[in-house]
């Protein structure tokens, strides 16, 4: 029989989203016509706007004609998206980012995921505490996290963030080489100020370490002194590779669209201290293992950048983030502690009456029909936490923060 990369044998069987689902189901079943409002999983609610989708039309329309029909694409993206992602997202904001160091790719889960490809298996690791657990379990799947104890792989580095510290991670102690940071975060919905944020690069720089930067959530920015691109720090461009994606900015969930920037600038080492681009290692990965996001996706990505498909997406963030005020300030009026919903699509409620996530979550089910996600879900500095995402209806919304309300009355 063929020998399997055991380090797949390690990992636990993925528990989180299963085990709500089955609490879900236990719960529905035997209170059949009480209505339960979910607001667990990441996803949105809100259908893509017009101006991508008319663009998908089109895109269709030109793969059914011989004339304009598009087969593979090149595996970095079409330049149409990369030169108006450069545009866009970073001269606007006086960073200098060219095309060729942005690589179109089908989400940032893929590209967090994957990214792992060009680094050595002896690097050491670092990722806030609680985290979105892909960074956690690739680097299982290839080696670098050594064994599970107590919640906490062996070789990997966690900084704890919780109400003690106001969810801002500790500069890390063990000399990690790679520093996964996803700001807005998911899923405390914390963000970085750029003073923080400048303390992270200044690290890497002074420590050979390399940032690699989540911005997912970065439409959700609200608050000026909040960066939206990691290389609005002088000296990002040497230490931070950034990942961005359509997914939660424009509803792209299903359509897949994101893009990882890799500068110039970054540099790695091989075996023989010889001195590599890591855009060049990238490249090389991207070229070999990905054909390339649709053209379709590519296409609808492009019409967000349009004077009103920006406004559109601004229009779902804005109506995603009324309910995110809407579930802070209910359960802040409830008297139950909660962080996030200002910058990002997330509500972060310390559990009341010292109770664990599951308990909470129990109680949420049991007693509100209200589906949120167990914060120890994302770690063990998760513990006593829960999560509510603001990607539910307004009227769904509305709806939970009374039962919560009723709920906290009681308590
Ligand atoms: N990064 C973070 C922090 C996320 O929360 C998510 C989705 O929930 C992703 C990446 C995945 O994004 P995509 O849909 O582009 O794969």
């Amino acid at each position: 029989m063929i020998r399997i990369n055991d380090n797949f044998i390690k990992l636990p069987a993925s528990y989180l989203f299963s085990e709500i689902a089955r609490r879900v189901e236990t719960f529905a079943s035997t209170h059949k016509g009480e209505p339960i409002i979910r607001m667990g999983i990441g996803d949105v609610t809100r259908p893509i706007c017009p101006a991508a989708v008319e663009a998908m039309h089109k895109a269709v329309a030109d793969e059914a004609d011989a004339s304009t029909f598009k087969g593979y694409g090149p595996e970095q993206g079409y330049m149409f998206l990369r030169e108006k992602i450069v545009e866009h997202d970073y001269w606007k904001r006086g960073i200098d980012i060219s095309a060729d160091e942005v690589f179109v790719s089908d989400g940032a889960k893929s590209d967090t995921g994957n990214i792992g490809d060009i680094f050595s298996s002896e690097c050491k690791v670092a990722v806030t505490d609680p985290v979105y657990p892909v960074y956690i379990d690739t680097n299982v799947m290839s080696g670098r996290a050594g064994s599970l104890t107590d919640g906490k792989w062996s070789r990997i580095e966690y900084l704890p963030c919780s109400e003690e510290n106001s969810f801002v991670p500790s500069l890390p102690a063990m000399a990690p080489d790679i520093i996964y940071l996803c700001y807005p975060n998911n899923p405390t919905g914390t963000t970085l100020t750029r003073t923080q944020l400048k303390a992270w690069v200044d690290y890497a720089k002074s420590h050979n370490a390399l940032i690699l930067f989540d911005s997912a959530y970065e439409a959700y920015i609200s608050e000026a002194d909040v960066p939206h691109s990691i290389y609005e720090i002088e000296g990002a461009k040497e230490v931070a590779i950034e990942f961005r994606s359509f997914s939660k900015t424009a509803g792209f969930t299903g359509v897949r669209c994101g893009y990882t920037v890799v500068p110039h600038e970054l540099k790695g080492i091989d075996a023989d201290g010889k001195t590599v681009e890591l855009n060049a290692l990238w490249n090389r990965r991207q070229c070999t293992k990905f054909n390339g996001a649709s053209y379709i996706s590519q296409r609808a990505a492009e019409a967000l950048y349009s004077e009103e498909g920006q406004k559109q997406i601004r229009d779902t963030i804005d109506y995603y983030m009324e309910n995110a005020r809407m579930l802070r300030e209910g359960i802040a009026q409830a008297g139950i502690r909660c962080r996030g919903g200002i910058n990002a699509p997330y509500i972060w409620i310390k559990t009341p009456g010292n109770l664990s996530s599951w308990q909470f979550f129990d109680l949420m089910l049991s007693k509100c029909h209200v589906v949120g996600t167990p914060g120890v879900g994302f770690g063990p500095s998760g513990e006593g936490y829960f999560r509510l995402t603001a990607f539910s209806s307004r009227e769904n919304t509305a709806e939970a923060v009374e039962r919560i309300k009723r709920l906290a009355a009681h308590m």
